[in-house]
């Protein structure tokens, strides 16, 4: 049988996820700790789709998990649309090669036609279950003769082809996360199915001769596949194959410790996309709560994941997932975009777009689309901000349209509004350099301590009303950087004025 040993000589991993729906949070980190190893150890990354149970298959779900993966910057090396060395990378599309597995497994005996029917697998499973056992095939075809087979062939009879496992068969191996593992096999179940009657295999033949065949070196997944991976080695072994490392990743569970369904719409990655969730913020939440590190903190990148990735390090408890830091993770993910000049540009072009999206023709003028202005708002706001989508709303909006102000609403927040306003107004008259944010916090807390019976805070609120329609934001000191003198100075005056 063709190997594939010069591949295997290199690093080479997949995510090999069923195209049965939305790529899921609990995916995406089995694809980025295959992905951090992989590009740890200079190898390659690889995107295999397992649709050979074609009625769970779903439109469209094949190409969302590689968009997916390219949207969180990991993407694979080799995979369905990009190809590769050793495609196709779709399992429907290599059925040739799983029935030469299964023919030479029963050439050497290793497999068996089976030709029960479904509705004598059914009564088998009921009976199992009316005496409260776990259902599993008695291995009657085992024992057919070779003639009878024949008949039976040459009858056309529909059939599949179970893997003989021998009574007691378990095959013990290293896993790089669990240690030593043994799980016996062949009692549990019975011989398993390697090829269905209409020719597509299983998962274990088809994960098995896909691996074998892929050159993959390291097996890094979910830990729900530990008990099968016994039956891959005793795959690997009748197939005459050196199996891979394996290592199994420990279970993403909710922060209560609940499992994570594959129902939770809301844990989708494309949901995070589509809300504006930054990639990074969420492959930096999705190690903290998981190991596989020296230590665990906010606000790494992924080059930095890569650098401090440890396989090593991965502990066997399940990692708890807290969503309810993802904004913190978002905030500071977003500072750190801020702060670096490339991508600077490319957020002050993207929040452009969105300015002009979102208000158009209301624009204060269209000098708050320049380049400065948005640049300076995204300073000032580093920090407070978590998605760009957040400088589009109402709470941000007086920064690119004029509010409308009621005198009634200001004149409900303090009966001293024209005096604060003209105050504030000859504040700015000054001819200084420009607004600057403690000078002016400094400034107008002294100038406050001149209105009698006022409070500092109200006076705050009222000229945050006039500046922005809305009593509560940013501070009034930071508005009014924004902004700038001429316009600040113009809507104190439009708001006093109504
Ligand atoms: N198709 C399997 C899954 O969706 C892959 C398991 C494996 O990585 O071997 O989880």
């Amino acid at each position: 049988m063709g190997g594939s040993a010069a591949l295997r000589e290199a690093v080479r991993v997949r995510f090999a996820p069923s195209p049965t729906g939305f790529l899921h949070l609990g995916g995406l980190r089995t694809a980025l700790y295959n992905y951090l190893f992989a590009r740890k150890h200079n190898g390659r990354f690889i995107l295999r789709l397992e649709d050979t149970d074609q009625s769970r298959v779903v439109d469209g779900a094949a190409q969302g998990i590689e968009d997916m993966l390219e949207w969180a910057g990991i993407p694979p090396d080799e995979s369905p649309c990009r190809g590769g060395p050793v495609g196709p990378y779709l399992q429907s599309q290599r059925l040739g090669l799983y029935r030469e597995a299964s023919d030479f497994l029963l050439e050497k005996g290793a497999a068996y036609r089976c030709f029960c029917t479904p509705q004598r697998l059914e009564l088998l499973k009921k009976e199992a279950l009316r005496n409260r056992q776990t259902p599993r095939y008695d291995n009657r075809c085992r024992h057919l003769s070779p003639s009878h087979v024949a008949e039976k062939l040459s009858q056309g009879t529909e059939h599949a082809v179970r893997f003989r496992l021998e009574q007691g068969a378990e095959e013990p191996f290293l896993d790089l996360v669990y240690g030593w593992s043994r799980h016996e096999v062949s009692s549990v179940e019975g011989d398993p199915v390697v090829l269905k009657s209409d020719g597509f295999p299983t998962y274990h033949l088809a994960n098995v001769v896909d691996d074998h065949r892929m050159g993959i070196s390291h097996v890094l997944r979910g830990t729900e596949w530990l008990t099968s991976t016994s039956k891959h080695l005793l795959l690997y072994r009748a197939l005459g194959w050196q199996p891979p490392r394996f290592g199994h990743l420990p279970l993403l569970l909710n922060r209560d410790g609940s499992k994570l369904s594959k129902r939770q719409g809301d844990l989708f990655v494309e949901g995070f996309a589509q809300e504006g969730c930054l990639p990074e913020a969420l492959l930096d939440l999705l190690t903290n709560c998981g190991s596989g590190f020296v230590e665990n903190r906010m606000g790494r990148t992924l080059p930095e994941l890569i650098e401090e990735f440890d396989l090593g390090r991965i502990e066997r408890h399940s990692a708890l997932l807290d969503l309810e830091k993802l904004p913190e993770f978002n905030r500071t993910h977003f500072s750190r975009r801020i702060r670096d000049e490339v991508l600077r540009r490319e957020l002050v072009s993207e929040l452009q777009t969105a300015i002009e999206e979102t208000f158009g023709q209301q624009l204060v003028d269209r000098g708050v689309l320049e380049a400065p202005y948005v640049e300076q708002v995204l300073f000032l706001r580093r920090g407070h901000v978590s998605q760009l989508k957040d400088l589009v709303s109402p709470k941000y909006a007086f920064l690119w349209i004029r509010p409308s102000v009621s005198h009634e609403e200001l004149h409900s927040v303090s009966s001293e509004a024209e005096k604060i306003g003209t105050l504030v107004l000859g504040l700015l008259d000054q001819p200084v350099a420009p607004l600057n944010l403690e000078e002016l916090s400094r400034d107008l807390r002294l100038l406050m301590k001149q209105i009698k019976g006022t409070q500092y805070s109200s006076a705050m609120k009222l000229l945050r009303l006039a500046l922005s329609g809305r009593q509560e934001g940013p501070s009034v000191a930071e508005m009014m950087v924004s902004l700038g003198r001429r316009e600040t100075c113009a809507r104190i005056q439009r708001a006093l004025c109504r």
